[in-house]
């Protein structure tokens, strides 16, 4: 059984206390069995007097004892088991809301961040850069026709693909990119400190990725492509105005006939 701080410094009073009363006792017992060896004879009925003193603190030491050992101890025992209790408790407590937080900013299908993540991430990328003046690209990501993938192969096969879209992003990127997917078959990298050149460069070899991908269904192999909208923030826009020009852009690469990307 391991003891409570508590516990041991109760146990370190009660053996004081023991220690005392010992000393006690063997003052009376001095003065109780030969008084007449230690005082001279008128000074024996002080002698009595202390020895009843003594016989008094005895007694007193020893409900002291009693009462710690008996009721005292079994109090503090009670306190520390809840004590215990509670601090497993809350423990799994705050684990369980760990895991539920990080449910909440994780996509279920494809265990990458999710649209909320994203809203929070881009804000703090975006006010993060302001400081130190540092380019922040942003990439929406949309895969073309996806409605027939899962019209022609099924809902589980289209989510297949989607699985192995996210795996692609993630190898695709650095461990200080936030990659999301943003809900459908829509996704977004936001890429910090990266020239307009290179981020242009990054989101067409991203595009290759998706586009030479392979998604095994049966005997089947699946091709998918998608299309970009690229945006390098421009150091006034907000996040939201930020995401809504590279949605844009999306957009324009849509038009412009799907596989491409637009910056
Ligand atoms: P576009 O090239 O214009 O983007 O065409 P699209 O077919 O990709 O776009 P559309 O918005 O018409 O269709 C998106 C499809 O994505 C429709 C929906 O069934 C599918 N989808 C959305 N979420 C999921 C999902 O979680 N799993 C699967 N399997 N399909 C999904
Ligand atoms: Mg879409
Ligand atoms: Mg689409």
């Amino acid at each position: 059984m391991r003891f409570h701080k508590s516990e041991s410094a109760f146990f370190v009073f009660i053996c004081v206390i023991f220690a005392a009363g010992l000393l006690v006792l063997h003052a009376y017992n001095l003065l109780h069995t030969n008084p007449a060896a230690l005082f001279r004879a008128d000074e024996l009925e002080q002698a009595a007097y202390l020895a009843r003193l003594l016989f008094g603190s005895g007694v007193l030491v020893a409900t002291a004892l009693f009462f710690g050992l008996f009721f005292i101890y079994p109090l503090i025992r009670t306190q520390v088991r809840e004590e215990g209790k509670l601090r497993a408790m809350t423990e799994t407590l705050s684990a369980r809301s760990e895991t539920l937080e990080q449910a909440a900013l994780t996509d279920a299908l494809t265990g990458m961040q999710n649209r909320r993540y994203f809203d929070d991430a881009l804000k703090e990328y975006i006010e993060e850069f302001r400081r130190i003046d540092k380019p922040v690209g942003l990439m929406i990501l949309d895969l073309d026709h996806f409605k027939e993938v899962n019209d022609s192969y099924g809902h589980d096969v289209g989510d297949e693909v989607l699985r192995a879209v996210a795996r692609c992003l993630r190898d695709m990127t650095r461990y200080h990119d936030v990659v999301a997917r943003l809900g459908g078959e829509e996704f977004a990298v936001v890429a910090p400190n990266m020239s307009e050149d290179m981020l242009v460069k990054f989101a067409e070899r991203i595009r290759r990725a998706v586009a030479g991908m392979a998604v095994l269904s049966g005997n089947m192999r699946l091709k998918v492509t998608t299309s970009v909208g690229l945006a390098v923030w421009d150091k006034r826009e907000s996040a939201e105005e930020f995401y809504r020009r590279a949605d844009r852009l999306l957009y324009q690469a849509k038009r412009m006939g799907r596989n491409r990307v637009c910056a």
